[in-house]
């Protein structure tokens, strides 16, 4: 058996298409502002596409882009002008920040309104309690995945390999939303096999290249690739591609999960500019 592939990337054009139609129906401009300090090649690539897709939804977008060595006060400056700015309606700080910087005193200081990663701790709190506004978009989009290809996580054994507040914690959240048995796995758990054994849904937020293989999967799972790993080989996810002979339905890397994400990107810019022009008050703040 081979498993059937999601085409992450036909849906993040889908839903990039659905985010640019319900821009041009809500009438007004809509703006992200972006954040970029440094100079790592990946992340310049990363919010360069995040502003073209932006620009491809008709939404507007601003580029701040500093050097590594800016000291932490200047970037709490700007956010603290772009929080007051009502023409910016989500603002977005391009990880990893230089070792020099609190990365979470930078990422505490966005507007929760205008968090469009969701990484501020109301926005992590909302989710915790089950009533989530702006939602971290690489598990968010994984949803959608799930959602599109018809996966019952109802009752469902989910296990999430990874921990971080950015990927693993939110997924696992979403996951238990819907009713799934979630377990997190992590880099203490003792036998990471005997849990991922069990998982209908299994979902690898690691950044070990091939780190589940075959004889950790059962038969007929759906199998969720996060992972994105630089090597001498290309691009390659958390999970062994032999995994497609036993899985029932899969993410490839590329292709898979990575293209959600500038989606839900936008989707979420478009929430945090309608819910804010509505002027009601986020719950908790
Ligand atoms: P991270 O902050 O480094 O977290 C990695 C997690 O994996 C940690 O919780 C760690 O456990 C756990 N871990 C490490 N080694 C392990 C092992 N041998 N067995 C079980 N668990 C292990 O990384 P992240 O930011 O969550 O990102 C994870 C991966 O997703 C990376 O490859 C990243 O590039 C990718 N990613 C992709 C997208 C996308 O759009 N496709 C977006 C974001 C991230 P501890 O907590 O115990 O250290």
């Amino acid at each position: 058996m081979t498993a059937e592939r999601i085409d992450g990337k036909a849906l993040a054009e889908k839903v990039r298409a659905e985010v640019a139609d319900d821009v041009r129906a809500y009438g007004g401009s809509v703006c992200l502002a972006t954040i970029l300090v440094g100079d790592d090649p990946a992340s310049h690539v990363y919010v360069g596409k995040k502003h073209d897709a932006s620009h491809e939804a008709g939404i507007e977008s601003r580029d701040h882009r500093f050097a590594s060595e800016t000291p932490e006060s200047v970037i709490l400056d700007l956010l603290a002008e772009l929080d007051d700015d009502d023409g910016v309606d989500g603002i977005l700080v391009q990880l990893p920040l230089p070792a020099h910087m609190d990365e979470p005193k930078v990422l505490h200081a966005v507007d929760p309104a205008k968090d469009v990663d969701g990484f501020h701790p109301l926005n992590a709190g909302l989710l915790y309690l089950g009533t989530p506004h702006l939602v971290p978009a690489t598990p968010s989009g994984v949803m959608v995945m799930l959602a599109e290809y018809g996966v019952e996580l109802r009752g469902k054994e989910a296990v999430v390999v990874g921990r971080s507040e950015i990927v693993g914690k939110p997924m696992a959240m979403l996951l238990l939303m819907e009713h799934a048995t979630v377990t997190i796995c992590h880099s203490r758990t003792a036998d990471l096999s005997e849990h991922t054994r069990r998982a209908d849904i299994l979902v690898a937020a690691v950044g070990r290249p091939g780190l589940v293989t075959p004889d950790m999967v059962k038969a007929g799972a759906t199998v969720i690739d996060i992972g994105v790993n630089r090597t001498e080989a290309g691009l390659v996810g958390d999970v062994d591609p032999a995994v497609f002979e036993v899985a029932g339905l899969m993410t490839p890397v590329p292709g898979g999960v990575g293209p959600m994400t500038i989606a839900m990107l936008l989707r979420n810019t478009l929430t945090a500019a309608q819910h804010r022009r509505s002027e009601v008050a986020l719950p908790g703040s």
